[in-house]
């Protein structure tokens, strides 16, 4: 693929020019990032005609100080200007930034796809306006700027032309999907429009806000064909001395309102996701959390223990919880939840389920996002990137077994 005069090649060692996209919002992340473009600073000491580029929210974060912390490195690149990165190179720039990032990727650039070619994740928004105060987002990648709606569908029809079938939409909150350039929530309607595109089958939510689910959005859950019967909501907890202090803008019953309604669609599936060991986050809290999963019996959850993360409101709140006390909650929290993962899925033996085959040997149903949630195991193979119907002859902790029974398309 031809790219102001590039060709792209996965071999950072024969490349002219390296590119790391970054992720920052938590120390885990900025360690990961640092530790590969140690690896290739290392390269680039054996091959000092290399450029390396270093992009993204690890250039947005530390932007006052990134030249000294990583030094070696040709060119900083924050979110704004990723496409003008062999324009910067030319010109022998070394850094650019701007905050608040002011642009939003658009379908007018180019976009190679990084995920297997029947399922794609098409980013409707970025920034955010929540100020959760855990949460370093807004301040790396700055207010909510949601993408026009035909630039949105302009996109999507690309990638039905070139075989997607699922489609994930994403942003750090979906559910505020245009509050900024319409003035009110547009998921909804973005989501009947894109369920329009011809060749698209499944349309996949994730990472809404349960303070921002609107009617609207509950009954396009009920309507809509396209739309999976699953939503990715974190709540982080359900105390309300923690929501009020994570500043999460809802309340324990709302949640439980919320998730009522939701239940109340035939087959849905709700994904959560918790922090454990929040500042000050006390036993009795974090068995009100556990009691909470018992009975909510959330069909997927991931949880991580919290992350201090220096610029945040939430770091510098007094009685910080120590390591080993986040850790052991977490681990206390997903015992739980892998036995009644275990219970819920044994629900399924005999069902038929409609699978798209990511693997020969391996699919997902439409409650199950891909790389986070199960799988469906198959003894027999099928093609990749079609549908199945399997009948589900066992099931495991997180993942099914099914038995192929007929191609779908
Ligand atoms: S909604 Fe998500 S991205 Fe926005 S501040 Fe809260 S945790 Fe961060």
């Amino acid at each position: 693929m031809g790219m102001a005069g590039y060709r792209l090649t996965n071999d950072a060692g024969s490349a002219d020019v390296a590119i790391v996209t970054t992720c920052a919002f938590l120390n885990s992340a900025v360690a990961e990032s640092e530790r590969i473009i140690r690896q290739l600073l290392a390269i680039k000491r054996r091959r000092p005609g290399m450029k390396l580029v270093v992009a993204g929210c690890l250039v947005q974060r530390f932007r006052t100080h990134i030249r000294q912390r990583l030094a070696g490195v040709d060119l900083f690149v924050g979110l704004d200007a990723f496409i003008d990165i062999p324009k910067l190179l030319k010109n022998g720039e070394t850094f650019t930034a701007s905050f608040p990032p002011s642009r939003i990727l658009t379908s007018r650039n180019p976009r190679l796809l990084s995920t297997p070619k029947h399922y794609a994740y098409l980013k409707i928004a970025d920034g955010c306006n929540n100020h959760c105060t855990y949460c370093l987002i807004p301040g790396i990648r700055g207010s909510l700027r949601s993408r026009p709606v035909p630039d949105i569908i302009r996109e999507a029809e690309d990638l039905a032309r070139a075989g997607v079938k699922e489609i994930i939409l994403i942003a750090q909150d979906t559910t505020a999907y245009g509050l900024d350039i319409y003035c009110r929530p547009a998921l909804s309607r973005l989501l009947r429009k894109l369920s329009n595109i011809n060749g698209i089958h499944w349309l996949r939510l994730m990472y809404t806000h349960p303070a921002h689910i609107t009617d609207e959005l509950i009954d396009e859950f009920s309507s809509n064909p396209k739309l999976c019967r699953y939503i990715d909501l974190p709540i982080q907890h359900i105390s309300n001395r923690i929501l009020r202090r994570m500043n999460r803008h809802y309340r324990r019953d709302d949640v439980e309102h919320l998730l009522a309604r939701l239940r109340s669609i035939p087959d849905m599936r709700i994904r959560t996701t918790l922090i454990t060991g929040f500042p000050a986050e006390t036993r009795k809290e974090f068995n009100e959390l556990l009691e909470f999963i018992k009975t909510s019996r959330f069909d997927r959850l991931g949880a991580y223990a919290y992350s201090a993360e220096p610029g945040t409101i939430a770091s510098q709140m007094r009685n910080q919880i120590p390591e080993p006390v986040k850790q052991e909650r977490l681990k206390e929290l997903m015992q739980v939840q892998a036995r009644i993962s275990r219970r819920n899925l044994q629900h399924l033996r005999g069902r038929k389920l409609t699978v798209l085959m990511d693997a020969a040997d391996t699919g997902r149903t439409e409650w199950d996002a891909p790389e986070i949630d199960g799988v469906v195991n198959l003894p027999e193979t099928a093609k990749t990137g079609t549908y199945i119907t399997a009948l589900v002859t066992n099931t495991r902790t997180y993942d099914i077994v099914g038995r192929p029974v007929r191609a779908r398309n």
